[in-house]
């Protein structure tokens, strides 16, 4: 998969995953015991708890912490809540992480099936937020920047990863369908799903077009979508939503297809797993079962120092417990021996411009991290091109100094995001 080169600079080039012609269906992995499922905590509240411990919940039972808050998540199990708690999430993000014992049967919730029948936008904000592959339904509901065109990802947008490319080549008539009620509910026409260029063939008429991306990374990520399929520069400080197009992945389509012809939410998810020994098997298992039930399906024993990754090698997050749930995006497990996964250090940089050199976005890394190391995220966004990051991840890779570049990137973004946010609202 990583091509280097002998002659000149060393700059890498890794191939995003390619999966063969004849695919096997996901290995299915049941949650033993329970299920847990991140629940976003809302900052105002005047109404009472309307979940409490003990509650009984159906499979597709919307919940709520508040009556009067617009957050919830979608029971992924029928059973009974055997515990509320708060959780961190990355960047200090608080959660209220609602566990869910499993029942020995199943019960289905029927809420959702009468608004199937008319499919709304709103019905589907109301429904199916948090459906598996995460459909970006405020984005679409979001006024001020109306969306003209939705790209649907049938290509993964990290390495070592094949998920959306098995959703793409697998479920063309739930993507049918899912385009066909997008179209209902938002009128917008203009749809385009992207694909690698050796599974270009075999979709048809699916009622959207259909474009090839370069198998190379990052070609994959919504800015180089933008640039090399719709011709179109995301400036620095813009989003692809900004510029009235909404990313939306294969899995995310599959779940509004089958939600609105089935009458029944979706609450299985279709992961990568990537063992430490590299092997990568596709796998189906229902959105808040732990890792630690994964992983002991499978045998794979975690030692002092490995490491647990959400998301694909270049991008994804690390996670730091096994109770850890999947949730409605995660597309990958990426299972790291300790003897193989790249260590962060101290090392100041040596100024060897490798970084430079790889950044497919032409930024002068090498001053950016200077910034970012002094925690001067407005210099770093104001003379050193900060958004102009496409967020792939190749600088940290690449760095000899191993300097945690990404996520002193990622940190910035948040932190200034975060300002923004808090501007806006003491205005
Ligand atoms: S993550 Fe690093 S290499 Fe990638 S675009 Fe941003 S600065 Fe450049
Ligand atoms: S790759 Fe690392 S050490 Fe080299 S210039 Fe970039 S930040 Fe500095």
């Amino acid at each position: 998969m990583l091509k280097k080169s002998f002659f000149g600079l060393v700059i890498p080039q890794f191939e995003y995953e390619r999966l063969p012609a004849i695919l096997p269906e996901p290995e299915k992995v049941a949650a033993s015991k329970s299920v847990t499922l991140f629940h976003e905590k809302d900052s105002d509240h005047n109404s009472a708890a309307s979940i409490q411990v003990g509650d009984k919940v159906k499979t597709g039972q919307k919940i709520s912490l508040f009556a009067d808050q617009p957050s919830y998540v979608i029971a992924s199990t029928t059973g009974t809540v055997s515990a509320i708690s708060p959780h961190t999430g990355d960047f200090g993000k608080t959660y209220a992480a609602i566990t869910i014992d499993i029942a020995e049967n199943e019960t289905l919730d029927d809420q959702f099936e009468t608004q199937a029948q008319s499919p709304t936008l709103e019905s589907a904000l109301e429904y199916l937020a948090s459906a598996p592959g995460n459909p970006p339904l405020k984005t679409l509901a979001v006024s001020e920047h109306p969306i003209k065109t939705i790209v649907i990802t049938g290509v993964d947008s990290d390495l070592l990863t094949a998920t959306r490319q098995y959703i793409a080549n697998t479920r063309l008539n739930d993507i049918k369908d899912g385009i066909r009620i997008l179209k209902i509910i938002t009128d917008i026409d203009r749809i385009i799903l992207v694909t690698g260029r050796d599974s270009i063939q075999g979709f048809g008429h699916i009622g959207a077009d259909v474009k090839s991306i370069d198998t190379t990374y990052p070609a994959a990520l919504p800015p180089m979508i933008m640039k090399n399929v719709l011709g179109e520069v995301v400036p620095a400080g813009k989003t692809c939503d900004e510029m009235g197009v909404c990313f939306m992945s294969a899995e995310a389509v599959t779940s509004i297809g089958r939600a609105y012809t089935g009458g029944q939410l979706p609450v299985h998810k279709i992961l990568t797993l990537i063992t430490k020994d590299g092997n990568q098997r596709l796998i189906e298992t229902t959105i808040g079962t732990p890792i630690k039930d994964i992983l002991s399906a499978y045998g794979v024993a975690i030692d002092e120092e490995d490491r647990i990754v959400f998301g694909g090698p270049m991008t994804g997050s690390a996670v730091y417990s096994l109770d850890q749930p999947v949730m409605p995006d995660t597309d990958a497990i990426l299972v790291l021996d300790r003897a193989k996964a790249a260590y962060t250090s101290d090392y100041p940089c040596i100024n060897c411009g490798d970084c430079v050199r790889t950044c497919p976005a032409q930024i002068a890394v090498n001053m950016l991290v200077r910034f970012l190391e002094a925690g001067q995220y407005d210099e770093a966004a104001d003379s050193y091109d900060l958004y102009s990051c496409i967020d792939c991840g190749l600088c940290s890779y690449v760095c000899v100094s191993k300097i945690p570049i990404f996520q002193y990137i990622r940190l910035a973004k948040y932190e200034l995001d975060r300002a923004k946010t808090a501007e806006a609202t003491d205005v």
